[in-house]
């Protein structure tokens, strides 16, 4: 909108702007009187300014101003524009122009489509309003022209240039402007004129036009310009920062749209199609046939749903697949038919154990129970307590078998975190769920039996309780909804029959033991292992070494050699794998074509085991002063572990060592207490308790021991010591001993009274009360121990220590002594 060739915002016309212009041009003067005023009629303009020398299209609406125009054209005049300060009001009065317009020339009147009209109009220059000389039919006026300098003064000059520049700048900001504005801008040395003409180019508000036309002093015009210049400057400035950052960011999104574009041809050309949506289709699939309940199916759809929402390069897609794949692949409801058909269980129990048999009756009785009440959705949970090797996990397998369920077995052995059993949140790098999920996913089937092994070695520490955890698993209120951080999804556990193994049941969380149905293991005798060897071991070990065609057999005193001399146990492992050793050394002889024997005799041990590897340490031992024999239950079965005492010259001080725990150290308190108390009928010196001191020794001192049940043993030892009356070499005890000499009632008679017999003992001191226990014992071991009640410490020395003084009493120092010899 101003000079001629490059205003482009009106071109309805139907003539081309220059042309208009032209026309514009040929309107002669109308020159001002000798007192330089002119008369012309006033076009009012409602918002809009016109400046001198710009061209600008204006639409012609009023009847009056339309005869002004018409007057101004057969009359070859100007018009003066003059703007309304009111732009609403349609038929303004005198009063209500502001004092200066803008004298200017008129082109021809064209007829819009619309029915308006419309002329191009010419600023020519400011006039001042001297006189209305009429209102009606349209407002004529006498106006003086202003005249405004041509030159400019050194300080006008740099306003110029200011402008110039800062104009320059908004060019190049402004898309608006067109690029010729700044080159015409330049040509013009009427500062004035520059003024007006920068005025029209920008996108000034109505108000600053206004402004900029009533300011008449061209100098005092040029700095409010430039004013307003640098404000826009500014604007535009940072609407271009803006603008960049925009920019920057959309350049940023383009370039990986397009690379991730340029990936899928590529993979598209290698052939691996858009292996991204196949994923994602594959993965829905999955999802809507695996049987999921309603949550899971939920979550898992949610999941889908973000994932498809993903860029594929997103570090999170992996992580929300295989979170998706982990639900998928969960055994959430597909439970394996039970069979309940007791004789079966029963035939395949004995078929694969001997013996066991109060395990094997509770679950042919639970398979009779599920049978006749099929409905019946309680779980037992069993807790299998006994030594290593006795057949725990070996029996979990075969009630799986018989049930028809899928078998697996996690241990707990060292579990200190919580996490192990409950998983890491999926927030965590690398996270998965705990044991416990993980080995349902293995199942496959939502009722497996689920063995869980050494549950007596969960630890607990700062990292957590895993006990409350495993609380939660074995909880039958509990566990039909277990918590895995890790899915976050409620799983049921409830259909699962858990059986846990133990060795000991002392270090089993009380509320853990609660929820349990423990059964115990014995230790086997030795005629149980011959029986489990000739029917379960040797052709197991024939069949995996291949040489079950051999015939191989094991004569009885053989199997009896490698029970004794190379393995020492409750269980029967050690002599599986010395079974194992043999049938290896057979089949080397087989495929190198030696020869081979039929029947192990006892003599070939030595040549094919090596060496003997455990002597009885009771065998080569007679009957000694300060030696007694203690029967103590440890988590791998029962043994025997002697008491050693010796009396020293000292204080009447005792030392025990041997990494005795705090209750058997209290325990032997109790003892020399009992002694003491005794010591007239004993026949013991009472100065022997102030001048002698006494050490109490359990070798193997390595090995932590503890409890009460070695203070029979201790008494008798140092009674023995005290008095120099030996201890018979074949008689083992166990009891608990009370400061009265009383003997109190203690725990695991069953594998020490094993231990005893396993040893060669002869005689096993057990505390009356203890005797009922016996029930479960071998009739072998029953027969071959004698097995003799206490109720009290004169009953045990009466058996166990001889009566004949074979060695010389300590003598204590008698008193006075020390002064003789100070
Ligand atoms: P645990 O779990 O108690 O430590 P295992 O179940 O591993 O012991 O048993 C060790 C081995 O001894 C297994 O090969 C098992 O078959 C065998 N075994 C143990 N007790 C018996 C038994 N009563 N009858 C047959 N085999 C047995």
């Amino acid at each position: 909108m101003s000079q001629p060739n490059w205003n482009e915002e009106e071109d309805n016309f139907d003539l081309t702007l220059s042309q208009r212009t032209e026309e514009l041009y040929r309107i002669p003067n109308s020159e001002p009187k000798a007192d330089g005023l002119i008369e012309a009629a006033i076009l009012p303009l409602r918002d809009m300014v016109i400046f001198p020398r710009m061209v600008s299209p204006i639409f012609v609406g009023r009847e009056a101003s339309l005869l002004a125009v018409q007057e101004a054209q057969n009359k070859e005049q100007t018009v003066i524009g003059l703007t309304q300060k009111d732009p609403e009001l349609d038929d303004p009065g005198a009063e209500d122009f502001l004092p200066i317009g803008v004298e200017m020339a008129v082109g021809r009147l064209l007829n819009m489509p619309d029915g308006s009209r419309s002329a191009l109009v010419q600023g020519r220059r400011r006039v001042e309003i001297v006189e209305f000389i009429r209102l009606k039919p349209y407002i004529k006026v006498r106006a003086r022209i202003i005249n405004e300098p041509q030159t400019a003064d050194r300080q006008t000059q740099a306003t110029m240039r200011s402008v110039l520049s800062l104009f320059e700048r908004c060019v190049q900001l402004d898309r608006s402007i067109p690029e010729e504005a700044h080159l015409f801008a330049l040509n013009i040395a009427e500062p004035g004129w520059l003024a007006d003409m920068i005025a029209t180019s920008l996108a000034l508000t109505y108000e600053a036009k206004l402004r900029l036309l009533l300011i008449l002093d061209p100098k005092a015009r040029l700095g409010q310009l430039n004013n307003l210049l640098a404000q826009e400057v500014d604007v535009l400035e940072l609407e271009d920062e803006i603008h960049s950052r925009v920019q920057n960011e959309v350049d940023k999104s383009q370039r990986e749209f397009y690379l991730r574009e340029q990936m899928k041809q590529i993979q598209t050309e290698l052939g691996e199609g858009d292996v991204f949506t196949r994923d994602a289709t594959d993965l829905k699939k999955k999802v809507d046939a695996a049987n999921l309940p309603e949550e899971a199916k939920a979550v898992a759809l949610k999941e889908l749903e973000r994932l498809n929402q993903m860029p594929p390069m997103a570090p999170e897609v992996g992580i929300i697949r295989t979170y998706i794949d982990w639900i998928v692949d969960l055994p959430w409801s597909n439970a394996s038919p039970d069979n309940l058909d007791v004789k079966n269980a029963a035939k395949i129990l004995e078929r694969d154990h001997y013996g066991l048999k109060k395990a094997k009756e509770r679950i042919l009785e639970y398979i009779a129970v599920r049978s006749l009440k099929p409905k019946k959705e309680r779980q037992p949970i069993l807790c299998f307590v006994g030594p290593p090797g006795v057949g725990k996990t070996s029996l979990g397998r075969s009630i799986a078998d018989s049930l028809g369920r899928k078998f697996v077995r996690v241990s707990l052995g060292g579990v200190r975190d919580e996490a192990e059993i409950r998983g890491h949140r999926r927030t965590y790098i690398g996270a998965l769920p705990g044991r416990i999920i993980q080995t349902m996913k293995r199942a496959g089937t939502a009722n497996p039996l689920f063995m869980l092994d050494e549950i007596d070695k969960l630890y607990s520490d700062f990292r957590g309780d895993p006990a409350s955890a495993m609380l939660e698993v074995l909880d039958p209120e509990q566990n039909y909804a277990f918590s895995d951080h890790y899915l976050e999804l409620p799983f049921d556990l409830s259909k699962v029959m858990f059986v846990t193994t133990a060795n000991s049941l002392s270090t089993i969380p009380a509320p853990l033991l609660d929820r349990m149905e423990v059964i115990e293991f014995p230790g086997y005798i030795e005629e149980e292992k011959v029986e489990i060897a000739n029917r379960y071991l040797i052709p197991r070990q024939l069949e995996e070494n291949g040489i079950e065609e051999l015939g191989l057999t094991f004569e009885p005193a053989a199997l009896q050699r490698i029970i004794r001399e190379y393995t020492y146990e409750a269980g029967v492992r050690g002599l599986e794998r010395e079974i194992g050793r043999i049938c290896r050394k057979v089949a080397r002889m087989k495929a190198e074509g030696k020869k081979y024997p039929a029947a192990i005799a006892p003599e070939m041990i030595e040549k094919l085991l090596g060496p003997q590897q455990v002597f009885p340490s009771e065998a080569e031992r007679t009957d000694e002063v300060g030696v007694a024999t203690s029967l103590a239950w440890t988590e791998n079965g029962g043994e025997i572990m002697p008491v050693e005492v010796a009396i020293i010259e000292g204080k009447g001080g005792m030392q025990m060592t041997g990494q005795m725990g705090e209750v058997m150290q209290e325990s032997g308190q109790a003892a020399l207490t009992y002694i003491k108390s005794r010591a007239a009928a004993l026949k013991i010196d009472m100065d022997a308790f102030e001048r002698l001191d006494i050490h109490v020794h359990m070798p193997e001192g390595g090995i932590p021991k503890d409890g009460p049940s070695a203070g029979i043993t201790m008494a008798t030892a140092i009674i023995s010591a005290l008095t120099g009356r030996p201890v018979h070499r074949h008689v083992g005890m166990t009891g608990e001993i009370t400061l009265r000499g009383r003997v109190l009632p203690i725990g695991g008679v069953r594998e020490k009274v094993l231990a005893a017999h396993r040893a060669g003992l002869k005689t096993v001191l057990l505390p009356e009360k203890n005797m009922k226990d016996l029930v479960e014992l071998p009739k072998t071991a029953k027969s071959e121990l004698k097995i003799i009640p206490i109720k009290h410490m004169d009953d045990v020395l009466a058996i166990a220590l001889s009566d004949k003084v074979t060695v010389e009493p300590p003598r204590p120092r008698k008193r006075g002594d020390e002064n003789v010899e100070d």
